[in-house]
């Protein structure tokens, strides 16, 4: 299906209505967080230092999801460098850990150590669509009732000119209805969700001149393919 219209569309007004309330949100919260660092001594002294734990990671919570709404405002013109997509997977795997520990999942890396599989991309934010998918995963494998001990595998597979990263996990799954609205901005069946990461990501890929596919059975898991194109080995 081509999604890019309707995305394009509902992403721009999403832009200019985030941009213009984000500004307001951020000074304030700011402040909030400023002070209540000021008062987490006299906390601690109250044996209340939770209190301040709480409210600084809420704060930290609103900050990202004013985040993640300026991101699909950004201008989609990537700032590109030549990476090695083996150093990349790893370096987000790694920020991906201490959640993992927390979620009784595991996530596995088979890279090709055997080959330089470079890609032309802006790190940061192939690195943040990398990471929206683990984060998805982790989420769907809380989603089983029993604790069945969850995997996030994640693998390459060079393909002529172009490079697979296979994310799959064994958490909830999809049906077909939800597969197709998945990177529909806004569309989330999480009570916490934002409905964005997919989306964001979409266009991320989109603009690499990749593609991001996905597939999934009800109850038996899901399976990400990002596929972008390599940079050739210069002579
Ligand atoms: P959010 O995570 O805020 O809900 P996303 O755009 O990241 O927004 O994901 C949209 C929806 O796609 C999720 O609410 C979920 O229903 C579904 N989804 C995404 N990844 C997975 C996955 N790995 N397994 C099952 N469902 C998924
Ligand atoms: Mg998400």
């Amino acid at each position: 299906i081509e999604q890019t219209a309707y995305h394009n569309d509902k992403l721009a007004m999403l832009g200019k209505i985030s941009a213009a309330i984000a500004h307001e949100i951020r000074n304030p919260l700011t402040s909030i967080r400023g002070f209540i660092q000021l008062l987490r001594p006299h906390l601690i002294q109250l044996g209340r230092d939770e209190y301040a734990r709480i409210i600084l990671a809420e704060i930290d919570r609103a900050n990202d999801i004013i985040h993640e709404f300026l991101n699909s405002s950004k201008p989609t013109v990537p700032l590109k460098s030549i990476v090695d997509i083996s150093t990349l997977l790893k370096e987000a795997v790694l920020l991906t850990e201490s959640e993992a520990l927390m979620k009784n999942c595991e996530v596995i890396l088979n890279l090709q150590e055997d080959r330089v599989l470079n890609v032309s991309i802006d790190t940061k934010q192939i690195k943040q669509v990398i990471l929206n998918i683990i984060k998805n995963a982790m989420e769907a494998i809380e989603e089983i009732e029993d604790d069945h001990g969850g995997i996030i595998a994640i693998s390459t597979q060079p393909d002529g000119e172009f490079v697979n990263i296979i994310i799959q996990d064994n958490g909830n799954g999809m049906d077909k209805a939800l597969m197709n609205r998945l990177f529909d901005p806004f569309f989330t069946t999480k009570e916490n969700g934002t409905g964005l990461g997919l989306s964001v990501s979409y266009r991320i890929i989109k603009n690499h001149r990749g593609d991001i596919t996905v597939d999934s059975t009800k109850g038996m898991g899901t399976v990400f393919v990002i596929t972008l194109p390599m940079v050739g080995e210069r002579l």
